[in-house]
C-alpha cells in the first residue's frame, strides 16, 4: 500500500455514527458510570477523542509508537526539554529555530540546563562536543533559514553510544519526505503550524516518540503542564494532513523550478536549496529525504538591507510574512524579521547575510511564481544599473 493511501485510511471513521470526518468533541469532561469507570476519557486536558485521533494519525505517519499534540510547535519543544533535569546538557544544531534558541537560553538556562551549539552538518563536530552530561541531541534538518542538512542516521548512532536521546525537528521536511525515527531518532517534533496543517490557519505542535515508554513520559508532561491542542484545531490539522503527500510533492516540484530559476538570475548571489546539486549537503539530503520541500533561501549580489527590501516589497504572489508551509507563497527577510534580535555580526557569521531572502514556495502555478520573482529581481537589477549610470555621470 502506498504511503498516501495508508495516511488517508489511517483517519478513522466515527464508530458511533459512521461520520467520515472525525467529530470535534467540544467538551471539557466525560460522564463516568461509576468513580473511575469511564469509556477511556475522563477530563479533556488529559485526553480528548479528536486530539487522540490526530495523535494516532501523526504517530503512524512518522513511524513512531505514540504522539502528543500541543498548542504550538514551541510547546512541543518545551515538553521534550522537560524530560531533562538540572545539570543535563543539550547538544544542538547551531542554525536552530530562533524560538527554540530563546526557550533554551532564556528559560531553561536558569534551571541549570545548558546548551552547546555546534555545526552538526559535520558529524565529527558532534563526536567532539558530546560529554557525559549530554542527555539530548537536538537537530533540525533542513534548518531555517540556510537549509543546512545533518546526517540523522550517523548522529543517531553517536547518540545511542553515549546514552543521549536524539530529537529531530522535522518541520521543514515533513513526514511525507523524511521519517527521522526510521533513521534512528528517539523523538520527532513538529510545528504543525507549517506543512502538517498546511493552510496557514492555525498554530499547533506535535511530539512523536519512537517507543511507548518515551511516549508515556511525554504524555505525562503534556497532562502535567497543560499546553494541549484544542479539539477544533486538532480537527483542522487532521483535515490539513489528509492532503499532505499531494501538497508536499507539489511544493517540492515548484520549489525546485524556482530554485533553478534563481540560479540563473544576474542579481542573485547564492541559492540555498537542498534539491540543487550545488548545495554542500545535497548527497545527504538525497539519501535521507524523498524530496526537498518548499523552502528556498537566496541572497543578492548587492548584499544590503535596502536591496532585499526592494525585492520583498515588489512581489505580488509571494506575500511578505513570517511562517511557511501553507498553500499561499510567502517570503520573508530574516535580517529585519525573524533574526532581527540577533546582533548583526553574529547573524552574518551564521550565514544570514543582510540580503538573505527566504521563500516558502506555495501551490500556485510555478510559471506564475517565477514571473513574480523575476519582475521583482529585474526591477532591482534596473535600480542597480541606474545607480551605476549615475555614478558614471558623477565621475564624468
Ligand atoms: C515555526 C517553527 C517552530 C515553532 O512552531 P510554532 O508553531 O510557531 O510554535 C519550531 N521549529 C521550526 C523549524 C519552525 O519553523
Amino acid at each position: 500500500m502506498s504511503n498516501a493511501t495508508k495516511l488517508i485510511h489511517s483517519i478513522p471513521v466515527d464508530p458511533l455514527t459512521g461520520s467520515i470526518s472525525v467529530p470535534i468533541y467540544q467538551t471539557s469532561t466525560f460522564v463516568q458510570e461509576a468513580p473511575g469507570e469511564n469509556k477511556g476519557y475522563d477530563y479533556a486536558r488529559s485526553n480528548n477523542p479528536t486530539r487522540a485521533a490526530l495523535e494516532d494519525i501523526i504517530a503512524q505517519l512518522e513511524g513512531g509508537q505514540a504522539a502528543s499534540a500541543f498548542a504550538s510547535g514551541l510547546a512541543a519543544i518545551d515538553a521534550v526539554v522537560k524530560l531533562l533535569q538540572s545539570g543535563d546538557e543539550i547538544l544542538a544544531v547551531d542554525d536552530i529555530y530562533g524560538g527554540a534558541f530563546r526557550l533554551f537560553t532564556h528559560i531553561y538556562a536558569k534551571f541549570g540546563i545548558t546548551v552547546n551549539y555546534v555545526d552538526t552538518t559535520q558529524v565529527v563536530n558532534v563526536i567532539d562536543a558530546i560529554t557525559p552530561c549530554t542527555k539530548l541531541i537536538w537537530l533540525e534538518t533542513p534548518t531555517n533559514p540556510t537549509l543546512k542538512i545533518s546526517d540523522i542516521e550517523a548522529i543517531a548512532r553517536i547518540a545511542k553510544q553515549h546514552g543521549a536521546l536524539l530529537c529531530v525537528d522535522n518541520t521543514f521536511a515533513s513526514p511525507a519526505l523524511q521519517q527521522p525515527i526510521k533513521l534512528g531518532a528517539d523523538l520527532v517534533v513538529h510545528s504543525a503550524t507549517k506543512y502538517l496543517g498546511g493552510h496557514s490557519d492555525l498554530i499547533a505542535g506535535i511530539v512523536v516518540a519512537k517507543t511507548e515508554e518515551l511516549g508515556a513520559r511525554i504524555k505525562f508532561i503534556q497532562n502535567a503542564s497543560g499546553a494541549i491542542l484544542s479539539p477544533h484545531d486538532s480537527w483542522l490539522v487532521i483535515r490539513g494532513v489528509e492532503t499532505l503527500y499531494l501538497r508536499v510533492k507539489e511544493h517540492s516540484r515548484n520549489a525546485q523550478l524556482v530554485a533553478e530559476y534563481l540560479l540563473t538570475h544576474p542579481a542573485v548571489d547564492m541559492v540555498y536549496y537542498p534539491g540543487l546539486k550545488t548545495h554542500p549537503n545535497h548527497d545527504i539530503a538525497a539519501k535521507q529525504q524523498s524530496g526537498f520541500a518548499g523552502i528556498i533561501s537566496f541572497n543578492l549580489k548587492e548584499d544590503t538591507l535596502e536591496a532585499a527590501k526592494e525585492v520583498v516589497c515588489r512581489t505580488a504572489f509571494f506575500k511578505l510574512a513570517e511562517s511557511l508551509g501553507g498553500v499561499k507563497s510567502l517570503l520573508c527577510h530574516p535580517a529585519t524579521m525573524t533574526h532581527k534580535s540577533i546582533p548583526s555580526d553574529t547573524r552574518r557569521a551564521a550565514g544570514v547575510s543582510d540580503s538573505l531572502i527566504r521563500l516558502s514556495v506555495g501551490l500556485e502555478d510555478a510559471g506564475d511564481l517565477i514571473s513574480d520573482i523575476a519582475q521583482a529581481l529585474d526591477q532591482l537589477a534596473g535600480v542597480l544599473s541606474r545607480q551605476v549610470e549615475t555614478e558614471a555621470v558623477v565621475q564624468l
